[in-house]
C-alpha cells in the first residue's frame, strides 16, 4: 500500500503530544517588551528604565507605568506592542528553550499552543517559522478581548498528553494529564499553583528527555 509519506513522517501517533505555550514560556516577551518601552518612553518625565526581572503584572503596570499614566487605552497599547516588528525582532528565547525543543521533537509530537491577537498572529507564526523550524504544528488562538489567557477553549487536549505554559489558568483549562507550571519568576498571577512546576529548560529537559 501505498502510504503519503510526509503524514507518516510528520505525525507519529506512538508519540506523545505535548503542547508548549509561547510567550514567556519558549520566549522572554517580558524582555522584548521592556526594551520597547525603555527606547520610547526614556524621553517621558519620571521615565525610570523598566526592569523585565521585576514585571509581575501581566499588563507591565509595575515595570512600564508610563503606559499607564500617559495612554488612553494602556491596554491596547500593551496588546499593540505585543504585535510590533520590534517585539518579535527583539524576542530572545530562555536560555536553552531552543536546544530542549529541538530534542523534545524526536520524542514527542511537539505543538506550540499560544493565544493571539489579530494583529501579531502571523508574525508569531513567522517567528516561529523561522526560529524554531523543526516544530511542525501551531495553535493559534484568537481571542480579540482576552488578555493573553485564552486557553480556556482548549480542553480538546487529549488525556494522555503534556501540557507546559506559564499561566495556571491555561494549564487548569485542559484535560491534559502531565501539566507543568512554566515559573521563570514570580508573578502576581503564578504563586498559588499547586501543580508540578518547572523553572527553566534545563528542568524540562531533565523531565521530559
Ligand atoms: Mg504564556
Amino acid at each position: 500500500m501505498k502510504s503519503d509519506e510526509n503524514y507518516v513522517k510528520k505525525v507519529d501517533f506512538m508519540k506523545k503530544d505535548l503542547y508548549i505555550d509561547f510567550d514567556s514560556t519558549i520566549v522572554n516577551s517580558d524582555k522584548a517588551i521592556c526594551r520597547i518601552y525603555n527606547e520610547r518612553y526614556s524621553t517621558y518625565e519620571n521615565f525610570v528604565p523598566a526592569d523585565w526581572r521585576k514585571h509581575s503584572n501581566w499588563a507591565y503596570k509595575n515595570v512600564c507605568p508610563l503606559i499607564h499614566t500617559h495612554e488612553n487605552d494602556p491596554v491596547k497599547v500593551i496588546k499593540d506592542l505585543f504585535g510590533d516588528q520590534d517585539f518579535f525582532d527583539y524576542l530572545e528565547f530562555y536560555d536553552d528553550a531552543k536546544n530542549v525543543i529541538g530534542h523534545l521533537v524526536e520524542k514527542y509530537n511537539v505543538i506550540i499552543c499560544t493565544s493571539a491577537f489579530p494583529m501579531n498572529a502571523s508574525r508569531k507564526v513567522l517567528w516561529i517559522e523561522k526560529h524554531l523550524p523543526e516544530v511542525d504544528e501551531i495553535i493559534i488562538l484568537i481571542n480579540k478581548s482576552g488578555n493573553g489567557y485564552g486557553k480556556e477553549r482548549v480542553a480538546m487536549m487529549e488525556d494522555d498528553s503534556i501540557f507546559i505554559d506559564d499561566h495556571p489558568k491555561n494549564l487548569k483549562s485542559t484535560n491534559a494529564s502531565q501539566k507543568y507550571l512554566f515559573k521563570f519568576k514570580e508573578t502576581d498571577y503564578n504563586q498559588d499553583y499547586d501543580g508540578d512546576v518547572v523553572s527553566s529548560w534545563k528542568e524540562v529537559e531533565s523531565i521530559l528527555l
